[in-house]
């Protein structure tokens, strides 16, 4: 009999639910469950790879290719874990599905509705997941806030699957706003959210109360007098420098126990590897000044794993890293801004805007032998400008940017060029890649054979190799079918491009060596 636990937002969005969930999810495996987490958006996107950074955030690439909701990049890193695109559902791929099948016949005479069809489809989801993954238990994180008309099928399908099922357990994450004026905390919108959940028949279990004030017993009082949720059961959830400390907050507000107390188990729990990972995290260590040089410097958002990354390789390496994003549009103080770092990391990114300051920064660390890692539009901005600057072709470009251009160096994937339909077509996922000998990739990976994330239509073009060799390029890494998938250069203490994207992989607990190295040399 598996259990189900929802996790729900109200009063507004971007609340840390994704944490909170990802922090659920540890502790419960750290009991020794075995679980399952499951992301549901409601928005009609089928997927988020046609999804704009700006508005919501990095696109995740899972392994097996599912462009997801960030959130899966959290539960990943949190859990130490490689989840699948099946742990992000959106209503677009839920309706997607019942379309289909209505087409086919499969509801013939039916009329379809949301009540019961939608609905079973979503519980059916669950289903197969904790199925697929053999789990006891499993985590939905509902995206959006109750009270959005989209999320609204979300909790009618959780809601009757509390009438099926014997263990299903709500979870509730608010927001408690602060008065200055007052000196007072707000619990009234949280009491307005939770009438909001009862009026679907959603009963929360633990209210997770998020602000940035503890909340006192007063406060708790006055909740359980409304709500009836017992004080023990209200967690504040306070913002803290690190959201990897959240697990530890739960566990000191008692959490583990109240979990012991939902399921009427007791359970010993290890969460020693997690503890030792963030005892390490406020150490300090030598100041390091990493540069992201990138377009969507406004929404930091967009680089998430990115971030995350640096921070695991900050306790590999003992460092302090400092973050500083460069816009690559702010031509004028490009070069001012770069000398003020240690390195550079030229990240992933689409479409033209920015591209000649990344140009023009990948130029200036390479003859100030300025480390720079570029990652996926990273690499073929590095190839560009040693093109251009280096073996003298000044018009070369990629045909993303200049579809005329007379030295395409960059150009489509061959398994592009008939691609009509843009979403989830890119070269997607985990493929293998064989890392040359006696090269710095080498000495990074100590090893020939490794996979790594994908998320691209564009590559090295291989009528150019020659070139690129002859002037000075290493190839240090190439696909299976021999595209250019790592290169380096030899003089210089670190300047190396990959085609793949390491921040996808990077976990607290085993954190990418690509960016340990990288960090190394600054
Ligand atoms: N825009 C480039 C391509 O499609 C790079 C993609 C990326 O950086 N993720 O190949």
């Amino acid at each position: 009999m598996a259990k189900y636990i929802f996790v729900t937002g109200g009063v507004m969005s971007s609340l840390g639910k994704g944490i909170i969930s990802s922090s659920i999810g540890l502790i419960l495996k750290s009991m020794g469950y075995k679980v399952s987490m499951l992301k549901f958006d409601p928005y009609l996107n089928v997927d988020a790879g046609s999804m704009n950074p700006y508005q919501h955030g990095e696109v995740f690439v899972t392994k097996d290719g599912g462009e997801v909701d960030l959130d899966i990049g959290h539960y990943e890193r949190f859990l130490s874990e490689d989840l699948s695109k099946a742990n992000n559902v959106t209503s677009g791929s839920i309706y997607k599905t019942i379309i289909e099948k209505e087409r086919k016949g499969d509801y013939l005479g039916q009329t379809i509705q949301v009540v019961p069809h939608l609905t079973d489809e979503i519980i059916l989801r669950i289903k197969e997941l904790l199925k697929k993954d053999n789990s006891e238990i499993i985590v939905v994180e509902i995206g959006g806030t109750v009270g959005d008309i989209e999320s609204l099928p979300f909790l009618e399908a959780a809601s009757e699957l509390k009438n099926e099922e014997k263990d299903v357990y709500f979870f509730h994450v608010t927001y408690v706003p602060y008065l200055d004026i007052t000196e007072e905390l707000k619990t009234k919108p949280t009491q307005h959210s939770v009438k909001e959940l009862r009026s679907i028949g959603i009963y929360p279990d633990i209210l997770f109360l998020r602000g940035k004030k503890e909340i006192k017993e007063s406060e708790k009082d006055k909740l359980f007098r409304y709500l009836g949720i017992p004080k023990e059961r209200i967690i504040s959830v306070i913002d803290l420098n690190s959201h990897y400390f959240v697990p530890e907050l739960l566990l000191n507000s008692k959490i583990k126990e109240i979990l012991e107390e939902l399921f009427d188990e007791k359970r010993e729990i290890d969460i020693s590897n997690w503890k030792n990972f963030t005892s390490k995290l406020n150490r300090g260590g030598k100041i390091k000044k990493v540069g992201i040089l990138g377009k969507y410097i406004e929404l930091k958002d967009a680089y998430i794993s990115l971030k995350e990354a640096l921070i695991h390789s900050q306790v590999e390496t003992n460092t302090k890293i400092e973050t500083i994003w460069i816009s690559s549009e702010d031509l004028k103080n490009l070069e001012k801004n770069i000398n003020e770092v240690d390195g550079i990391i030229i990240p992933g990114g689409f479409g033209k805007r920015g591209i000649e300051g990344m140009i023009e920064g990948a130029k200036i660390c390479r003859l100030s032998k300025k480390p720079l890692l570029g990652i996926c539009l990273g690499l073929q901005i590095i190839i560009i400008e040693f093109f251009r600057n280096v073996v003298g072709l000044n018009d070369s470009n990629s045909t993303e940017f200049d579809e005329k251009t007379s030295n395409p160096i960059i150009d489509l994937l061959s398994s592009q060029r008939d691609i009509k339909f843009l979403g989830g077509t890119m070269h997607l996922g985990e493929s293998e890649l064989i890392i040359k000998e006696n090269t710095k990739a080498y000495q990074i990976y100590k090893r020939i054979f490794t996979k790594e994330r994908h998320r691209h239509r564009y590559t090295f073009n291989l009528s150019y190799l020659d070139i690129l060799e002859k002037n000075g390029m290493l190839i240090s890494g190439r696909s299976r079918d021999g595209e250019v998938e790592i290169i380096e250069l030899k003089d210089h203490p670190f300047y190396i491009g990959v085609q793949f994207h390491p921040e996808f992989s990077s976990k607290p607990l085993s954190q990418h060596p690509l960016f340990s190295s990288f960090i190394n040399s600054l």
